[in-house]
């Protein structure tokens, strides 16, 4: 055995399989986290399986060259898979990038702001945190915010004040943290729409056209945390970037090197590939929306008449991924949450900045689990009225 390394035969590969399978089984909860979050179990499955032995080859991808076929062939399948999800035309890169969704606060800038100038839309705290990373290299000007009322909603955005020299719109799609969602694009009076999309990437169709760039952490709804997807428009993708931009976030480097300038996230990348490959199999993104569409109104028409729970958004703006609820009461919403813990649903507490709880139902929560939790619901408020 030891001279062939390759020798392990089929039953062995059998009882790994079988092994892993029922580990896999054993202790799911449901994972309400909005992110790092739930993925589909069928992936981890298929990931585990390949995990000794990628397809023959004797390894694991972790342990790949990225710069072999095999590799190649995970990276140009995954953008293929990509491509056909969300209909992205020719003339848009789509790269696979490190960093997470933060460091394109600031590539987006660097990138973009030949003239040093762009409208930012505040509707929470990754919309603020982008804003404020471009003050370092330009004029950011807030042309709308919702600071107002917490965030609890989207502004009207049909005719807003856009400097004339602006070089982009920016808006973050889906507030993570705070359940809310631009249901209508803003009015860019022809300047180019930049959204990170990050919490609500592949949730539903979009019109790539109708965007310069949108990007996205995928540890939210694609895959692991370590791989940030960007899809920009080739004419937006500058040969000079600000002064002093390193050559890592400059997306002519990426772009001209197929994502592999150095060493790119490859396992992320071959889990995102299997995530893209489950949502072909489910039906598309046309299928992933009618989805989550159908566990969203699970959960907020629970919430509507529900005497003690109750969502935390002005209804018209809602999230379909992340649903965020208080009860009025921080003891109750506590126990709430340590409750729903030892029941096994798990990650509901709300983010750190805005207490309360959240549900975050990403593409591969299941709708049993949304039901499940809503019965949990009707249970804690039948015993805590
Ligand atoms: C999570 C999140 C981010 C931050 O992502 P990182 O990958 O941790 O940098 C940015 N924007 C949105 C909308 C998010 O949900």
């Amino acid at each position: 055995m030891l001279y062939n390394r390759k020798a392990g035969g089929a039953s062995t590969k059998l009882f790994y399989f079988l092994i892993t399978l029922e580990v896999f089984k054993m202790g799911r909860v449901y994972n309400f986290s909005a992110g790092p979050a739930v993925l589909p179990e069928e992936v981890l499955q298929e990931a585990a399986a390949e995990m000794m032995d990628y397809r023959g080859c004797g390894m694991s991808v972790m342990e790949m060259s990225h710069r072999s076929k095999m590799f190649q062939q995970i990276i140009d399948d995954a953008e293929q898979d990509l491509r056909d999800l969300m209909n992205i035309p020719d003339n848009y890169k789509v790269l696979f990038l490190q960093g997470g969704a933060s460091q394109q606060f600031a590539a987006v800038p660097m990138n973009l702001m030949k003239n040093k100038k762009a409208a930012y839309i505040v509707t929470g705290q990754w919309a603020k945190k982008a804003y404020q990373e471009a003050q370092i290299y330009g004029e950011a000007v807030a042309v709308a915010s919702s600071a107002d009322k917490t965030f609890s909603y989207i502004p009207d955005c049909s005719d807003l004040d856009i400097p004339e020299d602006a070089d982009y719109v920016y808006i973050c799609e889906n507030n993570t943290i705070y359940g809310t969602k631009f249901w209508t694009l803003p009015n860019t009076k022809g300047k180019t729409l930049v959204a990170d999309q990050s919490s609500c990437f592949l949730s539903e169709p979009v019109d790539v056209e109708k965007y310069g760039v949108i990007y996205g952490g995928v540890q939210k709804n694609v895959g692991p945390a370590g791989v940030v997807i960007a899809i920009i428009r080739e004419d937006l993708i500058p040969d000079e970037c600000l002064e002093g931009t390193p050559t890592m976030l400059k997306w002519k480097t990426q772009s001209e090197n197929g994502s592999m300038y150095n060493t790119p996230p490859c396992y992320g990348i071959y889990i995102c590939g299997k995530v893209f490959k489950w949502i072909k199999k489910m039906g598309g993104l046309e299928a992933m929306k009618a989805h989550n569409e159908k566990k969203a109104a699970i959960l907020y028409d629970f919430l509507d008449q529900s005497e003690l729970f109750k969502g935390t958004v002005e209804k018209k703006d809602r999230s379909l991924m992340n649903v965020p609820f208080v009860t009025g009461s921080d003891e109750l919403d506590a126990k709430f949450v340590k409750e729903a813990k030892e029941a096994g649903f798990e990650n509901l507490k709300g983010h750190r900045s805005v207490g309360g709880m959240r549900a975050s139902i990403y593409n591969a929560m299941p709708i049993e689990g949304v039901e499940k939790l809503v019965e949990f619901m009707k249970k804690f408020e039948a015993e805590n009225k």
